[in-house]
């Protein structure tokens, strides 16, 4: 097993907390991004799309599949215990820790189904990125509101490491 932690960074403009439209611990949310075989080296063609099982037993994989290559069975578990909210231009955040077992998760894709709010306090649902972008006018803050600069990362969590979050 091998835990990578997944973190997100985007400029903000008069925006705070991006974060998936049912918080950190949504399962509606879908966690977009390919997959690597640690056997033979293969990259999935497309994304897969991991959601939270919250129905599952303690500790069980939110994701099974086998490589169409080399047939290795591997899968990949959600740890949501250490997300927060995206509040700051510029600053890595984790959004999603997978504990994975025979693969290696790489281009995470920004997709629908994020919320954000003002930081006059609007609330705005079911944000699309992906386009890579979001721009709307706040009423309330009367001033245009905006996320552009959208990046993604799968930082390795080596044994022993600190959980900071
Ligand atoms: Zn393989």
């Amino acid at each position: 097993m091998v835990r990578f932690l997944l973190q997100i960074r985007a400029k903000l403009q008069s925006l705070t907390n991006l974060q998936p439209q049912g918080g950190c611990k949504d399962p509606d949310f879908t966690y977009l991004f390919k997959l690597k075989c640690e056997g033979c080296g293969e990259l999935s063609e497309k994304e897969a799309g991991v959601r939270l099982n919250l129905g599952k037993r303690k500790g069980a994989p939110d994701l099974v599949r086998k490589c169409k290559f080399c047939e290795r069975e591997g899968s990949v578990r959600m740890m949501p215990e250490h997300n927060r909210p995206l509040t700051q231009t510029g600053v890595y955040c984790p959004l999603m820790m997978f504990d994975c077992k025979g693969y290696e998760p790489v281009d995470f894709v920004f997709s629908g189904g994020w919320k954000v709010e003002s930081v006059a306090g609007t609330t705005f649902d079911n944000v699309d990125l992906s386009k890579g972008k979001f721009a709307e006018y706040d009423e309330r803050g009367e001033r245009p509101v905006t996320i552009s600069n959208l990046h993604a990362t799968f930082t390795v969590l080596r044994p022993g490491y600190t959980c900071r979050w």
